[in-house]
């Protein structure tokens, strides 16, 4: 914390002064009792505190709430002549930890996951609707991790007239619906903006297999740039509904709706020797800890090997990993190992991160999560 990160984990603590309950702001001090700061108290959590302030001098206020998630979309003022969404508020990587806050137009998602940010709701949602164009606020607080800090789900609007069923997000000429109420996430995967936008350069007389397609935001840009013939494989429903949905809204053809487990579809387009020249894996998070990274690891390099069995010569892979646990190093080996397996000779062509709305402080490597291998086979 010395070093400016903003965790510290329960075994770093010797001693907890006085009585505090979740959510209390708490000064933190060093073995030697210098003060070091002002921080959120999680009583619950591993992480049993999260810095709100670097020095003791400075208590964690209200005002202060407000001037971080202003200071926040500022930040991300660069981004509006592309697109009318971004996540506004990336938690720790914000000053904020606990919050996040994806806008969609005039619609600001709120989820908060920490007691922390729990005990500053009011002034939260209060400087979430206080930003330039936004007119409601719709909390989503359903993720599990607030299970680690003994808060239950939390879903309904917070401020403004409620959000229509359908928000639009634009992102360069393209359009997608999206479901704030009870979309993933908050909706819509905002991190994907990047491999978005190069899908366009690589789809062109393709024929391209979208796997985990969600709601096939992918498809629809691939289409429009050439891409010959697509298929579309997700286990939801809902969301290839609105990959169909996406695909009137930007005059398109996705191709075919798979609804089906990604691991039996892919063996069962081995067994009848379907071949692609585009292949996108964009799995859910397999490791949600670093505990769960073992198993994870198989999982990634079982899917890269059917896919990569699945290419033509000259095909390509975009391949990605969303777990923390997970580094682009170890990432990797797992493709190099999935490639040696499936007898295929291959080469990385480029690596995509988290887009510029998700940053990574230099201090705070763990906010890096997304990444990804454009892979090319011989
Ligand atoms: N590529 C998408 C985001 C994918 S998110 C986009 O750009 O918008 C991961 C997706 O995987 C979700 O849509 C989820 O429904 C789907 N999913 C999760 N487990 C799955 C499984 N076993 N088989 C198929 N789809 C799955």
């Amino acid at each position: 914390m010395l070093r400016l990160h903003p965790w510290i984990f329960s075994g770093a603590v010797a001693r907890t002064d006085g009585d505090p309950q979740p959510g209390d702001s708490v000064l933190v001090c060093a073995d030697d009792g210098t003060a070091l700061g002002w921080a959120a108290y999680s009583p619950q959590s591993q992480i049993r505190a999260r810095m709100w302030t670097y020095s003791a001098d400075e208590p964690f206020t209200g005002d202060m709430i407000a001037q971080r998630v202003l200071a926040a979309h500022a930040r991300r003022a660069g981004l509006w002549k592309q697109t009318n969404s971004a996540r506004i508020v990336f938690s720790e990587a914000d000053g904020l930890p606990g919050l996040i806050a994806d806008q969609y137009g005039e619609t600001v998602v709120m989820q908060l996951t920490t007691v922390g940010v729990e005990r500053w709701r009011n002034e939260i949602v209060h400087s979430l609707a206080a930003l330039p164009g936004v007119v409601s606020v719709f909390e989503r607080s359903d993720a599990d991790i607030r299970e680690r800090e003994g808060l239950g789900p939390q879903v309904g609007l917070v401020s403004g007239p409620p959000p229509p069923p359908e928000v639009i997000t634009t992102e360069h000429q393209w359009r997608f619906s999206v479901d704030v109420h009870g979309g993933h996430k908050t909706g819509f995967y905002l991190d994907q903006r990047h491999a978005r936008s190069m899908i366009g350069e690589l789809a062109a007389g393709r024929s391209m297999l979208n796997v985990f397609s969600y709601t096939g935001a992918f498809s629809v840009i691939a289409a429009a740039s050439g891409a010959t013939n697509i298929t579309n494989i997700d286990s939801s429903a809902p969301a290839l509904a609105t990959a169909g949905r996406n695909a009137i809204l930007n005059s398109v053809d996705v191709g075919e709706l798979l609804d089906a487990d990604a691991f039996t579809a892919l063996r069962g387009l081995r067994d009848r020797a379907k071949n692609y020249d585009l292949i996108v894996l964009d799995p859910p998070k397999f490791a949600a800890t670093e505990r769960q990274i073992d198993k994870a690891t198989r999982a990634y390099k079982d899917l890269n090997l059917l896919a990569l069995k699945l290419l033509n010569p000259g095909g390509l892979l975009l391949t990605f990993s969303c777990s923390g646990a997970m580094t682009m190093d170890l990432f990797q080996k797992v493709i190099a190992g999935a490639a040696l397996d499936a007898k295929r000779q291959a080469s990385i062509i480029d690596r995509l991160h988290q887009p510029e709305d998700h940053p990574v402080p230099l201090p705070f490597p763990e906010a890096e999560y997304l990444k990804g291998l454009l892979v090319r086979v011989d």
